[in-house]
C-alpha cells in the first residue's frame, strides 16, 4: 500500500473549520488506499501568540520552559485533527514528537533531529489510516521535550519521509516556489521545478516558505519533495536533484531577510583572544552568523556579522560575559536592516550579474552598506524600508 507524508503549514489549519477541510481531504485520500502521515503546524499565529505571552512573564526565560510551552501549539492541531477524523470514520491516531520518537541533540529551541524509531509507524498503520505527527518537536536524552526551530515542521515530514522512505507533500497557502515571495511582488513566477541547490540557498537567505533543513534533509536522502497549496488543484513545485533541471537560468529567484539584526563589535586590543572567544561561544551557542566581516590592525579590531532577530536575546547575553573580560569591547545591534539575494546556479557560467544588481541599486537610490557572495549567489546589506522595492526592482530587471 501507499505510504506518503503530507504537511500542512499553521495557515492551513488555522481554525477548526479548515481543519475539517483538510480532515475530508484526507479521507479521500485514504480511500485511494493510501496510508497517510499526516505532520501539522500549530494553528495560525499560535506560535507567536505564545512567545508574545511569554514576554509578559520574563525578558530572561529559559529553553527548556519555552520548548515545553512552544510544544503545546503543534499538540493542539493533532488532537483536534484526530477528534475530526475519527469522527467522520476515518481511524487516526495522533503523536506528539515524542511518541513518534522524534530524538533530537543540540538546543533546545533549534534541535536537530537523531532518529526516529519506524517501528510504532509499522504497528500503528495496522488499525489506522492516518497517523498524525506534531511538527517542529522532539525529545532528548534526558528526556526533555525540545523544538527545531521555527518552520521546523517542514523539517518534521521531511525526516519522516526520509525514515518511512516514502514522499513528501508540503501543503501551504501559496500555490509552490515562486521567484520571490508573491506576497510582495504579485508578479513573479512560479517554477514547476526547482533544484535542490538553489531552494536551500533561497530558504537559507530568507524565503520562509521552506526551512532550509528541511530542504538539506530531502537532498541528502533523495527525498521527494513536492510544495504545493492546501486543497488546490493547481500545479506545485518539485524540489529536485541539480542534475534534473533541464533548463538553467542564470537567477532563479530574490530573497528578502527582515529578520536579521546587524552586529558591530569593536575593541581596542587587536582582538586575537577576543575573536577566539566570540567565535567559541558562538558555536557553544548554535548562532548562525553571516555576512561576516574583520578588520584587525594596530589601532584595534572590528567585526561585523549578521545573525537572526530570533538569535538577538542570546547574542546580548554572549556580549554582556564577554565585556565582563574586554571592559572597552563595544557592541551595536542594528535591527532596522535587511538582507537581499540573488540566487541562481547559472550564476556560475555567467558574468555581469552581481554589476546589475549593484547598478540596480544605485539607480533607484537604494544604499547597500555590505555585500556578499557565494558560487551561486550575491547578499547586500539595505535598510529595511527599501527591502520590497528592491525585492520587486530586482525581479523586474532580471525578468523573475
Ligand atoms: P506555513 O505556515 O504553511 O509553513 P510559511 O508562512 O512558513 O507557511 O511559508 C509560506 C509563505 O512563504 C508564503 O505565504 C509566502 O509569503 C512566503 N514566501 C517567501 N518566499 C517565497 C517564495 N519564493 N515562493 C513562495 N512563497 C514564498
Ligand atoms: N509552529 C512552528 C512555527 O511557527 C513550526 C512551524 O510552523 O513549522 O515556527
Ligand atoms: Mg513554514
Amino acid at each position: 500500500m501507499k505510504r506518503s507524508v503530507l504537511k500542512f503549514g499553521g495557515s492551513s489549519v488555522a481554525d477548526l473549520s479548515k481543519i475539517k477541510d483538510i480532515a475530508n481531504y484526507l479521507k479521500e485520500r485514504t480511500e485511494n488506499d493510501e496510508q497517510l502521515v499526516v505532520v501539522v503546524s500549530a494553528m495560525g499565529k499560535t506560535t507567536d501568540e505564545l512567545l508574545e505571552n511569554v514576554k509578559h512573564i520574563t525578558s530572561t526565560p529559559n529553553d527548556q520552559d519555552l520548548a515545553m510551552l512552544l510544544t503545546t501549539g503543534e499538540q493542539q492541531t493533532i488532537s483536534y485533527l484526530s477528534l475530526i477524523l475519527n469522527d467522520i470514520g476515518i481511524k487516526s491516531k495522533p503523536l506528539t514528537g515524542y511518541q513518534a520518537g522524534i530524538e533530537t541533540i543540540g538546543h533546545h529551541l533549534k534541535s536537530k533531529i537523531s532518529s526516529i524509531k519506524t517501528d510504532l509507524f509499522n504497528q500503528l498503520f495496522l488499525t489506522n489510516k492516518v497517523i498524525i505527527v506534531a511538527g517542529f518537536q522532539g525529545f532528548n536524552k534526558e528526556g526533555e521535550l525540545t523544538t527545531l526551530g521555527r518552520g521546523g515542521s517542514d523539517t518534521t515530514a521531511v525526516a519522516l519521509a526520509a525514515a518511512l522512505g516514502s514522499t513528501c507533500e508540503i501543503y501551504t497557502d501559496v500555490t509552490g516556489v515562486y521567484s520571490t515571495d508573491p506576497r510582495i511582488f504579485p508578479a513573479a513566477k512560479r517554477w514547476d521545478m526547482i533544484s535542490y541547490e538553489e531552494m536551500m540557498e533561497m530558504s537559507a537567505l530568507g524565503a520562509g516558505v521552506l526551512e532550509t533543513r528541511s530542504v538539506e534533509l530531502a537532498n541528502n536522502n533523495g527525498i521527494h519533495l513536492y510544495l504545493g497549496k492546501t486543497l488546490s488543484t493547481e500545479k506545485g513545485t518539485w524540489i529536485v536533484p541539480n542534475d534534473q533541471m533541464l533548463e538553467r537560468k542564470a537567477v532563479t529567484g530574490v530573497a528578502l531577510d527582515k529578520d536579521m539584526s546587524h552586529v558591530t563589535l569593536t575593541d581596542s586590543s587587536n582582538g586575537e583572544a577576543l575573536l577566539n572567544d566570540i567565535f567559541k561561544k558562538l558555536e557553544q551557542e548554535e548562532i548562525n552568523i553571516d555576512m561576516i566581516s574583520q578588520i584587525r590592525n594596530i589601532t584595534g579590531m572590528q567585526l561585523s556579522f549578521t545573525a537572526k532577530d530570533s538569535d538577538e536575546r542570546q547574542l546580548i547575553t554572549i556580549f554582556n560575559l564577554l565585556k565582563e573580560t574586554y571592559p572597552d569591547l563595544t557592541v551595536s545591534i542594528v535591527e532596522d536592516y535587511a538582507k537581499i539575494s540573488v540566487i541562481g546556479a547559472g550564476m556560475r557560467d555567467m558574468s555581469g550579474v552581481a554589476s546589475r544588481i549593484f547598478r540596480t541599486l544605485i539607480e533607484s537610490e537604494i544604499p547597500y552598506y555590505q555585500v556578499t557572495t557565494s558560487e551561486i549567489s550575491v547578499s547586500c546589506v539595505i535598510d529595511e524600508i527599501n527591502g520590497e522595492k528592491a525585492t520587486r526592482l530586482l525581479c523586474q530587471k532580471f525578468d523573475l
